[in-house]
C-alpha cells in the first residue's frame, strides 16, 4: 500500500487556477467546435488525477484520456460520467468491463478485434493509426478498411473515433510532422463513414497547428502549464502557467567544521565552517539521486544540494544560519520543472511524473 505523508513537512502544491487558465486559453485558441480532452494518465502527470479531472471539467474539458483501463475505472469510481478514452492497449479479456463502464478503448490491429468475445453491451472504440510514431496502431489503408468492415459486422462494437499520434510535434522543423498529418488525413478521407471523433493533437500539435478539420485535442503536458519542449517555448500562442510546486522545510540546521563530511559515501567535505540544513525529501519521493548538486531556492536565494541524495532525506548548504522550519522551494517559480529537467538531462514530463504518492498534494485556488 502506498502511504501518503500528510504528517510531514514536504508537499507538492497544485494551483488549480493555473490548470483552469491553461485549459481556457487553449479552448479560446481552438476553433469553436473542437473539444478539449484532458489527458490525466499517470496520476495526471504526478499532479493527482481526481483533483485535476475535477478542475479540468470545471474549466470546460469535454472528457478524459488515460493510458490504462484502471485509470479510467478510477475516474468512473469517483463519479465522472464524462467521455473517457483509454489510449493504450486494453487486454481483450477486459473489453466487456470497459463496455459496461462506457469507457472507450483503442483498436490498434485486426487481431485485437477478431479475438474479441461477444460483449454484453456496446463497446465504443477508437481506431489508432500509426502514421509514423512506430508505436501502437495500424499501418495501412487496407488494415483500416478491414477493421471498418469487421466493426460493421458486429452489433456490439461502435467505431466512435479514429486518431493518430505525432512523433515530432514539439519540434520547429515540421517536415516529418507534415508527412504524418497528410497520411492521417488521407486515411480519414478514405473511410466509408467518417467517425464522430477524429483527433490527432497532443499539446504541441494543439498549440502550434490548426485544428479546424478535427473534432478534439488530447491536451496533456500544457494543461499542467509546461511546454512540450524548450524548443517551441517562444512559438507558443499564449503563456502557460505551471501548476505544480514542490516544497519542503529545514528539519535540522547545523554547523560543520572543516573536514566534516555529509551523507552516504562521505563524498562531501566541508572546507570551512559552514551551515547546512537537512531536508525531509529523498529519492523515494521522486526527488532522485541525480538532483545532487541541484540549486534549490530559500527565500529567493539559491543553495546547492550537497553530498548524495538519500531515500528520505537530503542536505543543502546554507550561506548562513537559518531557523528550523524555513521553507525550501525545490521546484517552482524560477526553479521550474524545465530547469530541473535540464539539470537531470530529461524532460519536464518525467520531473513531475517521478513524484511518488508519498508526497502529499495540496490544492490551492
Ligand atoms: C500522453 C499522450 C498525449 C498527451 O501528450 P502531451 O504531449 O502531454 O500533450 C496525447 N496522445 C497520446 C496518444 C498520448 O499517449
Amino acid at each position: 500500500m502506498a502511504v501518503t505523508g500528510w504528517h510531514r513537512s514536504t508537499w507538492a502544491e497544485v494551483d488549480r487556477a493555473a490548470i483552469r487558465a491553461n485549459i481556457q486559453n487553449e479552448q479560446a485558441h481552438l476553433p469553436e467546435n473542437v473539444a478539449l480532452f484532458a489527458v490525466v494518465k499517470a496520476d495526471a502527470y504526478g499532479h493527482g488525477m481526481l483533483e485535476v479531472a475535477k478542475t479540468a471539467k470545471e474549466a470546460g474539458a469535454k472528457g478524459f484520456c488515460v493510458a490504462i483501463l484502471d485509470e479510467a475505472l478510477a475516474l468512473r469510481e469517483a463519479g465522472f460520467d464524462d467521455f473517457i478514452l483509454v489510449m493504450g492497449a486494453v487486454p481483450q479479456a477486459f473489453a466487456g468491463l470497459a463496455a459496461q463502464k462506457q469507457i472507450a478503448v483503442t483498436v490498434f490491429d485486426i487481431e485485437w478485434l477478431t479475438g474479441l468475445a461477444p460483449l454484453p453491451m456496446n463497446l465504443d472504440v477508437h481506431l489508432k493509426v500509426d502514421t509514423g510514431m512506430g508505436r501502437l496502431g495500424v499501418r495501412s489503408m487496407e488494415a483500416v478498411r478491414e477493421i471498418e468492415a469487421e466493426i460493421a459486422k458486429r452489433e456490439d462494437v461502435t467505431l466512435e473515433g479514429i486518431f493518430t499520434h505525432f512523433a515530432t510535434a514539439d519540434q520547429l522543423e515540421t517536415s516529418y510532422f507534415e508527412k504524418q498529418l497528410a497520411c492521417f488525413r488521407q486515411v480519414v478521407a478514405s473511410m466509408a463513414v467518417r467517425p464522430a471523433l477524429v483527433h490527432c493533437a497532443n499539446s504541441a500539435t494543439a498549440l502550434l497547428h490548426e485544428q479546424a478539420d478535427f473534432d478534439a485535442v488530447r491536451f496533456g503536458i500544457s494543461m499542467y502549464g509546461l511546454t512540450p519542449s524548450p524548443e517551441i517555448l517562444s512559438a507558443l500562442p499564449f503563456d502557460l502557467r505551471p501548476a505544480l510546486s514542490l516544497y519542503t522545510e529545514m528539519v535540522q540546521v547545523k554547523e560543520l567544521m572543516p573536514g566534516d563530511h555529509v551523507s552516504y559515501g562521505a563524498t562531501y567535505e566541508a572546507t570551512e565552517c559552514e551551515w547546512v540544513a537537512t531536508l525531509p525529501i529523498g529519492y523515494a519521493d521522486g526527488f532522485i539521486r541525480a538532483y545532487a548538486g541541484f540549486l534549490v531556492s530559500v527565500e529567493g536565494v539559491l543553495m546547492p544540494i550537497i553530498g548524495r541524495v538519500c531515500m528520505d532525506q537530503c542536505i543543502i548548504k546554507l550561506p548562513c544560519e537559518y531557523p528550523v522550519g524555513t521553507k525550501v522551494t525545490l521546484i517552482g517559480g524560477p526553479n521550474s520543472a524545465d530547469v530541473a529537467a535540464r539539470y537531470l538531462n530529461t524532460i519536464n514530463y518525467e520531473v513531475t511524473c517521478l513524484l511518488s504518492e508519498r508526497v502529499p498534494k495540496k490544492y490551492i485556488h
